[in-house]
Order: C-alpha cells, then sequence, then structure tokens
C-alpha cells in the first residue's frame, strides 16, 4: 500500500500517522522526494482501512499495490536510485561501464587487461575468481588467488572491482571488493542473497538466463528486504529459441520495462548475451540507447587464448574504440560517463 502525504505536512501528525501504521504491525518505508513524500506500507495490508487513512488531513491519496516486490518498486521510491561504488556512481544519468576478463588467470593477464580498460575510460575493473561453469573439468577460476590480483589491479589503477561471489563461506576473501556479482546461475540461490545482503557493499545482480522479470526483481527484494538498499540490475541475455547464432538472446526490452517498475540502476551485458564480439559494440549502443545506466563488457589481452569467454571478448583496442562511440551516444542521450 503507498500513502502519499499533502506537501509542506505537518511533523507531529506525520509522526503519530507512522507511529499507529507500526502498531497495526506495518513496516513503513518513508520515501522523501523533492515533490512529495511517499509511505510505502509493507506487510499484510488486507486490514487497514483505506478510507480511514485517506481521512487523515495529512494524506494526499492511498492505493493498493499489486506487485509483490515493494521496496524495489518505483510506487514506494519514485525518484532513481544513485549506486556508489568507490567513487564511481551508478543510475540517474550516471553512466558506468565495467570491462575486464571473464576469469582471471594470472598477474600479467589481470594488470595489463586493466591497464588498458582504464586507459579507454572503464570505471570498474571486473574478472571473475570464482567462476560458476557448466563443466566440472573447465577452469573453475583462481579462488582467493584471483581475488588478490583483482586488489592489486585496483591499487595500481584505482579502478572499483567487481567480481562474483558463488557462496557465502567465501565472503571473508571479499572485504577488499567494491561491489559483489550474483551470477546469472545464482539470481535464485535465496540463501545466498540474504547473506550477500548483510554485507554493506553494492550488489550486482545478474538476470537467471530463464527468470522472468518479476523473478528478478523479487531476488532484488531478498536484497534489500535483508537491508541492502544498494542494487543494480544487469541484463545479461536470457534463454528463446536460437541458441545457434546468439549464445542468449538480449532482451534490450527489460531496460525501459524495469526502468517504470522500478527505481534501481540497471545495466546490460553484451558480452554474455550474445556470446560473440562482433556483436558487442552495436548491442551496447543499443542498450545506452534504451536507457541503460551502464555496461558490463569482457575484455582480453588475448582473446582466442583466453581461458573462459575468449569468443566473445574483445581485444584491447576493440573496447577502446568501443568507448569512443559508447561516449557519443551517452552524451547525446543525456547522460554522464563516470
Ligand atoms: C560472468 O560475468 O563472467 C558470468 C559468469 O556472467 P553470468 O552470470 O551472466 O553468466
Ligand atoms: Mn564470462
Amino acid at each position: 500500500m503507498i500513502i502519499t502525504l499533502k506537501s509542506n505536512q505537518n511533523t507531529p501528525k506525520r509522526e503519530s500517522l507512522i507511529s499507529w501504521l507500526k502498531s497495526q504491525g506495518m513496516r513503513v518505508e518513508i520515501s522523501e522526494g523533492e515533490h512529495q513524500t511517499i509511505l510505502g506500507l509493507i506487510g499484510d495490508t488486507s486490514k487497514i482501512d483505506t478510507d480511514l487513512i485517506c481521512s487523515v488531513d495529512i494524506v494526499e491519496s492511498v492505493s493498493r499495490v499489486s506487485e509483490p516486490f515493494k521496496k524495489a518498486s518505483r510506487k514506494f521510491h519514485p525518484d532513481n536510485t544513485v549506486v556508489k561504488v568507490g567513487s564511481t556512481r551508478i543510475g540517474n544519468g550516471h553512466f558506468a561501464v565495467m570491462a575486464g576478463p571473464c576469469s582471471v588467470e594470472n598477474e600479467a593477464q589481470v594488470l595489463t587487461i586493466a591497464r588498458a580498460v582504464k586507459a579507454a575510460g572503464a570505471s570498474l575493473f571486473r574478472g571473475g575468481a570464482y567462476k560458476p561453469r557448466t563443466s566440472p573439468y573447465a577452469f573453475q577460476g583462481l579462488g582467493k588467488e584471483g581475488i588478490d590480483l583483482l586488489i592489486k589491479a585496483k591499487k595500481e589503477t584505482g579502478m572499483p572491482i567487481v567480481t562474483e561471489i558463488m557462496d557465502a563461506a567465501h565472503l571473508r576473501f571479499f572485504d577488499d571488493v567494491d561491489m559483489l556479482q550474483i551470477g546469472a546461475r545464482n539470481m535464485q540461490n535465496f540463501e545466498l542473497l540474504k547473506q550477500v545482503a548483510k554485507v554493506n557493499k553494492p550488489v550486482l545482480l545478474k538476470r537467471g538466463m530463464n527468470s522472468s522479470i518479476e523473478e528478478w526483481l523479487m531476488s532484488a527484494e531478498y536484497l534489500m528486504s535483508e537491508g541492502n538498499p544498494n542494487v543494480v540490475l544487469c541484463e545479461r541475455g536470457i534463454r528463446t529459441t536460437d541458441s545457434k547464432y546468439t549464445r542468449n538472446t538480449l532482451d534490450l526490452s527489460a531496460i525501459p520495462v524495469v526502468g517504470k517498475l522500478s527505481h534501481l540502476p540497471i545495466i546490460v551485458d553484451p558480452s554474455h548475451a550474445t556470446g560473440r564480439r562482433d556483436l558487442v559494440e552495436s548491442m551496447s549502443l543499443g542498450a545506452i540507447a534504451v536507457g541503460s545506466n551502464g555496461l558490463q563488457i569482457e575484455v582480453h589481452n588475448q582473446p582466442e587464448k583466453a581461458l573462459c569467454d575468449g569468443a566473445q571478448s574483445l581485444a584491447p583496442e576493440q573496447f577502446a574504440s568501443l568507448m569512443t562511440k559508447a561516449r557519443t551516444f551517452i552524451q547525446a542521450t543525456g547522460r554522464e560517463l563516470n
């Protein structure tokens, strides 16, 4: 349920309304917008009398919300959320590019790529230390050693780092990681979401490859209901009928749809969405055009030798050329590249 308060409300009356709502068993989410204040009620609102609330003189309107996600809903929080990762901002006109290898392989590889993506204008450095691989015989990532190499890259370049967490037991290795990534395969690992939410770090929540937009927003709700408001969504392609020509189908329509449903920033990963290096640039520009708040792009110094996802990884010079074009698109759409 959403209660919109009149502007210039009287503070004691507002406080007494909030305490009455709490006494009715409601959790009250307060959103102070520029022009209005909204109280979002979370809990069983079936016994709340909307007419009674409407009759309170500081109340402008009351409406019931049908969506199952509340804290992630734009109805509860009309203004765009901006998530800060180190000194980088994502959302509400702030555009961030996360770039780096699929997986951390060795020190020379990580540092070479980090320097190159930084020089081309990336705002965050990505790299997988714990890798979710379809085959147990494939390279599984360097684990903690991989995280240490990412931290080295961060110290050298100043870029905040984002890397995937697959198991809450590894959280102790993530102290110096700036943003935790929940991968597509773990989007509905609810225990992992609950544990990750307790750590006070921004989370990049990738869309599950078979997940609906509502399921994705419900996973964001898990993180938020456990106390973490700093969630960035990432569309990375979903399974549809054609897997012959592209690895997944990039659901670009999800960007404006989520933008209507939620205040959370949303970015696009064209690398996993297509699985093809030659499609990354056009899909990136398309993502900017439809309102994405950022991009996550795989870059490798020797894509043909990459231990993981080489076919979709850009060489550093291809990434630099993409960044030049992306800048024009970002400016043309009135946003600012971090
Ligand atoms: C990744 O970012 O390397 C990754 C495994 O992504 P996803 O979870 O989207 O497949
Ligand atoms: Mn990958």
